[in-house]
């Protein structure tokens, strides 16, 4: 490779940019704070569109690898009323693979392939404009120099200060996963209830959604409106009927609050308190809670919806680091794509001097696409945890009308 070019985060947005580059016969090293790549669960299934996760995938040579893993069977959507009558039961055509859904860590092994990853390497900060580029310095006391940093590590990013002094705020809304596995032989009650895809249930300003990975495991969100420490303070149990505060504080150094992390009241206590907030829901919806295993707390954060910055002489941001957004099912395809379309170009600019001019364009069209997705998730989470549960049946039919 003619410029140094480092990569922050081994993620969507990190791994597709690498891949493609190399692709086009440039190597750059990817640095991961994770000290392996299954160092912590992967998270939870994502639905890659056709223009966007899958352009990327595609951009990168590996369109057909995913379409041999995906499972477009998990498009099936159902939507079912708070007393287990079913309002909406969407099926897929057999051919319908414009979502396809795929395991976090399957499209991780697929990305990662013959990458130069150096894992443990987590990243303390980005200086530039220094003699000789840009400086980064790691968390091992290291310090190295390149001609571009590309920060794509995520939400509580260490490269964004580089660029920008905007940090994520709280949405007001958290969401609780648990999960079930080997839900066809140990559950098959709760497997019919969920069927092939994904299942949701919307209440008042609460919703509660079920979703199958592959290998019969499934992800199940309880999602409502409550102040960050409501699982902390019995005082300030979320209440269906009360906006939740937005300007609690996060721990920016190790984004507490945000990563998955076990419930410090412990599990029994976090699932009677989550009854006690689903109380009267069907019986078979409240199972999903009962039978779930461990909780993880996911308040959701989120950057300004126009998210940009002065652009910075050899440093750019990708994906969550970029523009994080509430989780409708775009963040990780905007990731992909913008890391495809950026290896292009820098390819395409190898070995002239024009680097820097390659970013900047690619910045702008980054910040004005991921503007308009902002813009829609942001709308949609409203709906979605709404105090009019008619809201999200209403979305859900725009977005399966379009
Ligand atoms: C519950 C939930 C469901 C979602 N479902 C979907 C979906 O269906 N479809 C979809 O498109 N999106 C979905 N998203 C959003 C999606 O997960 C993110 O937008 C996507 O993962 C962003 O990719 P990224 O590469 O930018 O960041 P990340 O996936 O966060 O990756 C960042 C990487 O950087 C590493 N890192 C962090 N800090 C450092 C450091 N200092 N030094 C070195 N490395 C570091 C991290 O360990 C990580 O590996 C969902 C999100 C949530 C919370």
């Amino acid at each position: 490779m003619r410029h140094r070019i480092a990569v922050i985060g081994a993620g969507p947005a990190g791994l597709t940019f690498a891949r493609v580059l190399h692709r086009h016969g440039h190597s750059v090293t990817v640095f991961e704070r994770d000290p392996a790549p299954d160092a912590r669960p992967p998270g939870g299934t994502l639905d890659l569109h056709e223009r966007l996760g899958q352009l990327a995938l595609s951009k990168a040579g590996l369109l057909a690898e995913f379409q041999a893993l995906s499972r477009p069977e998990g498009q099936a959507m159902r939507i079912l009323d708070t007393d287990g009558s079913v309002l909406r039961d969407w099926q897929p055509r057999p051919d319908d693979h414009a979502n396809p859904e795929i395991d976090r860590g399957q499209l991780r092994d697929l990305l990662l392939g013959p990458l130069d990853v150096q894992w443990g390497r987590g990243v303390t900060e980005v200086v530039p404009g220094v003699p000789g580029g840009v400086l980064v310095r790691f968390a091992d006391g290291r310090q190295e120099t390149f001609d571009l940093v590309v920060g794509a590590d995520g939400a509580w990013s260490r490269v964004r200060p580089a660029v920008s002094s905007v940090t994520p705020h709280y949405t007001g809304v958290t969401f609780v996963e648990t999960s079930l596995d080997d839900v066809d032989t140990r559950h098959p009650d709760l497997a019919r209830l969920i069927g092939d895809g994904s299942m949701a249930v919307y209440g008042v300003n609460r919703g509660l959604v079920a979703q199958r990975n592959s290998g019969g495991h499934v992800k199940v969100y309880a999602q409502f409106r409550a102040p960050l420490d409501w699982h902390a303070n019995p005082d300030r149990h979320p209440s269906p009927d009360r906006r939740a505060d937005t300007d609690a504080d996060f721990d920016a150094d190790t984004g507490a609050g945000l990563e998955a992390g076990p419930d410090p009241v412990g599990a029994e206590a976090v699932r009677a308190r989550l009854l006690a907030l689903f109380e009267g829901w069907a019986a078979p919806v409240l199972d999903l809670l009962r039978r779930g295993a461990a909780f993880v707390q996911r308040p959701l954060y989120v950057l300004p919806v126009s998210h940009t910055w002065a652009h910075v002489r050899g440093v750019t941001l990708l994906g969550d680091a970029a523009h994080l957004m509430p989780p409708l099912g775009l963040g990780a395809n905007l990731a992909m794509l913008e890391g495809a379309e950026l290896a292009e170009s820098v390819a395409a600019a190898s070995g002239s001097g024009d680097l820097d001019e390659v970013v900047r364009a690619f910045e702008e069209q980054m910040w004005a696409r991921a503007g308009r997705w902002a813009k829609m998730t942001t709308a949609g989470l409203e709906r979605l945890v709404s105090p009019d549960p008619a809201e999200a049946v209403a979305l859900f039919d725009e977005v399966h009308a379009s």
